[in-house]
């Protein structure tokens, strides 16, 4: 009888439902709905090192920011486009000629106009009638095409529009000859299943050669259901390194990307082992840190404690791990604690070439257990009070705006 195999793999069961597009082109936001998470400023220097870690990874796309947005946006970009990179700078832009100026200014050759899409945003936020906005998108990405620019077109909230309006208005941006229409989930209100409907019937009346789709993770689904839109064949995801961005954030570039190589063998074009690094690098220069438990770049992703878990890696790595640390750039960690083993001690003692009786190991593995148990949660108590200062209050304290603003010559309102 041969060997039966160690895993089973069902993954190829499906394989006929996924339509991969080759290749797909990964369009990272960190450096701007990542840099739009609160609280959250990169300045030049500093979206110049995470662009240069993201081209070096194969990130062939990387939005640097909105230029109109300031002069040290404005600066920022500019540096970005003439630095070289491997990657192609887009720009971010509103259908406003102004914005559109400023995108061709900074050099960057590809641009994103973006303009809202569903009617709460049109009659509250733009105060827009849909005629309105057709005839504003039509002339931005005209007046972009003629600067030379690769031209995508997003709308905001594009799933909770029309979808009449919607198709009329990728119609019409297609007719000018915009390159790549992008779908937004920006509250992230979509499940994989629903996502595939709208997207297969976005196809249906939109015919989009080159889309992307741009997935937030308000419910947790930005990942889900950016696998999902690859599924049916978009082309170009947005994404975020350690899923940076706007409220509970983007899709992460992380998952999405060792999702696809890992679980379904697709090849993405980015180096996986440098993934960590690059998390490790936007953590430290946004200031938001990895939740522990994180996918893949958290700090206990390859972490094992408890002591049947430890046997089992220790025994064979596949019983508790879908895949290599290594394949992120990590190693793995062995915890010693409350739930620690014997087998965890032994390995522990083998890697010196130490020896003990098992009456020893019993005894040490009590010292080790007791000691957790027993150990103070002080210094935990203190990091957890600094952190919580920093999230529960980000930004301007109200004491310093109202500084600023008497200084800046506001009147009234009280003491
Ligand atoms: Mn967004």
């Amino acid at each position: 009888m041969p060997d039966a195999p160690l895993v089973e793999d069902y993954h190829d069961r499906t394989a006929g439902s996924r339509h991969f597009a080759s290749p797909i082109v990964f369009w990272d936001e960190t450096l701007r709905d990542g840099e739009q998470t609160p609280g959250v400023h990169f300045g030049p220097e500093e979206k110049l090192a995470i662009a240069e870690k993201l081209a070096d990874a194969g990130v062939p796309l990387v939005n640097a920011g909105i230029p109109v947005v300031s002069a040290e946006e404005a600066a920022s970009v500019k540096r970005l486009a003439s630095a070289g990179l491997k990657c192609d700078i887009l720009a971010a832009a509103r259908t406003v000629a102004g914005d559109i100026d400023a995108v061709i200014a900074s050099g960057a050759s590809h641009i994103a106009i973006f303009v809202a899409a569903s009617e709460v945003h049109l009659r509250y936020k733009l105060k827009m009638t849909q005629e309105q906005v057709l005839e504003a998108s039509v002339r931005s990405v005209r007046q972009a095409k003629s600067a030379g620019l690769h031209v995508a077109f997003v709308t905001e909230d594009t799933v909770r529009a029309p979808f009449d309006f919607v198709e009329r208005l990728y119609r019409a941006v297609t007719e000018e000859k915009a390159d790549r229409l992008v779908v937004a989930d920006t509250v992230g209100i979509m499940t994989p299943l629903t996502f595939r409907w709208y997207l297969e019937e976005f196809r249906r009346r939109v015919r989009p050669k080159d889309w992307s789709v741009h997935c937030h993770n308000d419910f947790g689904l930005a990942v889900a259901n950016t696998l999902t839109a690859l599924e049916v064949g978009v082309t170009s995801p947005h994404v975020c390194v350690n899923g940076l961005g706007e409220r509970a954030g983007n899709a992460s570039l992380e998952e999405v990307v060792v999702a696809l190589e890992t679980l379904y063998g697709v090849r993405t074009g980015i180096r996986t082992d440098s993934l960590y690094e690059l998390s490790r690098l936007v953590e430290e220069l946004s200031g938001v840190p990895l939740a522990p438990n994180k996918a893949l770049v958290g700090y206990n992703s390859f972490s094992h404690e408890a002591g049947i878990h430890t046997h089992g890696i220790l025994a064979h790595t596949l019983t508790y791990e879908p895949l290599q640390p290594e394949t992120v750039g990590r190693h793995r960690q062995m915890i010693l604690g409350k739930h620690t083993g014997k087998a965890a001690l032994a390995e522990k003692l083998k890697e010196r070439h130490a020896e003990a009786s098992d009456a020893v190991l019993a005894r040490l593995l009590q010292e080790i257990k007791t000691g957790s148990e027993s150990e103070s949660k002080a210094a935990w108590t203190r990091f957890l009070a600094a952190y919580r200062a920093r999230f529960e209050h980000p930004g301007l304290s109200d004491e310093e705006f109202w500084r600023l603003a008497r200084a800046a010559g506001v009147t009234g309102g009280g003491t």
